[in-house]
């Protein structure tokens, strides 16, 4: 699990890099409604990393108050921990290795808070929002043949309206927007 952190960092470094090169802006704010997704192939490893208001995904941004919301946490955790059901990676043959659903930043509660996120929380606008973070890894048979995806979050989490997607695939990158009646992304 270790490993799968230290390469998803090499990795977005890369990203955020390439994007950057791109004159592109790799940090999106917090708006509701909209999202982000990465998908990059490096090799036969293929990383894909979402990144949504805790809005879109649970309905609510505040800490946990009650067992409602913690029963909402847990079932927005179940669909986010089963990938297979939010994307479609065609012919590729891509197989889940490791996942890693965040849910910190709703769970976190005043007094974990330590004094360096107090300096961030200066900022009113992350102090209120909160946000979300899934990353997978697949390991995939044929990376070659992966030409295109399909996106099924949209119908699990219909509060994204707008998923902003972002890739790197067979040193091509691009860009797509997808909504609830587009969700296919095709790389070239
Ligand atoms: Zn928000």
């Amino acid at each position: 699990m270790q490993q799968f952190f230290q390469h998803l960092q090499k990795v977005a470094l890369i990203f955020i890099i390439s994007v950057s090169a791109l004159g592109r802006e790799p940090l999106s704010p917090h708006i509701h409604g909209k999202a982000e997704l990465h998908i990059i192939m490096d090799g036969s490893q293929l990383f894909v990393e979402l990144n949504s208001p805790a809005m879109n995904l649970l309905g609510f941004e505040h800490a946990i108050h009650n067992s409602e919301d913690q029963a909402m946490v847990e079932n927005t955790r179940v669909h986010l921990e089963n990938p297979n059901a939010l994307f479609i990676f065609s012919g590729a043959k891509c197989q889940l290795k490791e996942r890693s659903v965040d849910f910190s930043k709703i769970l976190k509660t005043n007094e974990h808070k330590h004094h360096e996120t107090h300096g961030q929380d200066n900022d009113p606008h992350t102090h209120s929002h909160k946000d979300i973070e899934a990353t997978y890894l697949y390991l995939c048979e044929k990376p070659n043949s992966l030409h295109s995806a399909r996106v099924l979050l949209l119908d699990i989490f219909p509060n994204i309206t707008s998923l902003h997607v972002q890739w790197i695939i067979h040193n091509q990158q691009g860009t797509n927007t997808l909504n609830h009646k587009h969700n296919d992304i095709t790389f070239r």
